[in-house]
């Protein structure tokens, strides 16, 4: 049985507002879960009720196979980290990390005991003496995260933890508290709305969309067989290209060129006769020039890009539009006409209707 249930689990706030609809999500002990999305899409709400910080307005919540929707925050054995960190500023780092094991009345030799442990694995034993406003943002978070991963708990819950650090300390960070899931083993809900932290370190990937869960997959799953544009959009950097477009006589055209869909050899394409379809490929799987087995397009290059390790090429034909990402030292000018492959095991077509992939 799962460790965490969430069962069509709906938030309706005071005003009104309908935050979260019919959630459902089952959580086995030890997993590291991202929820990501854009702002907005009820990412803290979803992990706010799980904390016991905000009411459920309907559905169940169990922790073990108990109905925990009545549970405070406390009795839930949980531990949150927030975006701001919420570090008592009049407190030494020492202090920030024990207090909660002090108000818990534990004996103080126990204490120093577990504030060094939690000290070494973040890397804080030389700044038990300073005051918070004495580290970088960085430290902060560190002791942050000491004072949730110190009491042994169930689960940890943290929101955006990152956003307030700089790119270069957001990369550190990312693979320390990695490290210390493999150490605590604790069952850790993370939300961000950054993609690649969430590839990075979810075991599993929830991406929500306007209160919706999307279809739940591993990082793998999501990027390589997404179960909807939504997704497939969302997971990937630059997203994915689409070409929406009605079929007529099993064939799609994308400005100048048409793509004749039974080279795919998929039989499902024959009943998309008259109806719209998208067709994807990501901008890393698009090749410079003709190779075989493969569709060729002829565009137009708009822009480039040059990033270091890759280059993003914007490419146009009439209307449509797509970025292609390329070796640096296969740059296309800039307003030249160019040719590019898309090899056939590469393309993903999703029904225009539904979004879903077929
Ligand atoms: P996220 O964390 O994904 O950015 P939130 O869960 O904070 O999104 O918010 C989801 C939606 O619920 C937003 O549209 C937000 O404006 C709304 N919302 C959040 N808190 C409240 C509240 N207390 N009352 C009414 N609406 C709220
Ligand atoms: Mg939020």
């Amino acid at each position: 049985m799962a460790y965490l249930t969430l069962k069509n689990i709906n938030k309706i706030y005071p005003n009104g507002y309908h935050a979260v609809h019919n959630f459902n999500l089952e959580i086995e002990k030890g997993e590291f879960i991202v929820f990501v999305g854009s702002s907005g899409c009820g990412k803290s709400t979803t992990l706010r009720m799980i904390a016991g910080l905000e009411d459920i307005s309907s559905g169940d919540f169990l922790i073990d196979g108990k109905r925990a929707n009545e549970l405070g925050p406390r009795q839930r054995e949980v531990a949150m980290v927030f975006q701001s960190y919420a570090l008592y500023p009049q407190m030494s780092v020492y202090d920030n990390l024990a207090f909660s094991l002090m108000l818990q009345g534990v004996d103080e030799d126990v204490i120093e005991k577990k504030v060094l442990a939690t000290a070494k694995i973040l890397g804080l034993t030389d700044y038990l003496d300073r005051m918070p406003r004495a580290l970088s943002g960085g430290q902060r978070q560190r002791v942050a995260v000491g004072r949730a991963i110190i009491r042994k708990v169930g689960i940890f819950l943290m929101d955006e933890p990152l956003s307030n650090l700089d790119a270069k300390q957001r990369v550190t960070m990312r693979s320390e508290i990695t490290q210390i899931h493999r150490v605590t083993g604790a069952t850790t809900i993370y939300v961000t709305h950054d993609q690649t932290e969430a590839m990075t370190m979810a075991d599993r990937i929830v991406v929500m969309k306007e209160g919706y869960i999307q279809p739940v997959g591993t990082p793998r799953e999501l990027y390589f067989s997404p179960a909807n544009v939504f997704v497939a959009g969302f997971i990937g950097e630059p997203p994915m290209n689409f070409i929406r477009g009605t079929v007529r006589d099993g064939k799609l055209s994308f400005g100048s060129n048409t793509i004749d869909l039974k080279l795919l050899g998929r039989t499902e394409t024959s009943s998309y006769e008259g109806k719209e379809l998208i067709f994807g490929f990501r901008p890393e799987h698009a090749v410079l020039g003709s190779v075989e087995d493969a569709y060729q397009f002829s565009c137009r290059v708009e822009l480039t890009e040059m990033l270091g390790d890759n280059t993003n090429v914007y490419v146009a034909s009439g209307e449509d539009n797509a970025i292609l990402k390329v070796d640096p030292h296969d740059t296309p000018e800039m307003d030249s006409d160019t040719v590019f492959s898309v090899p056939f095991s590469k393309v993903y077509l999703f029904d225009g209707e539904t979004e879903e992939v077929i």
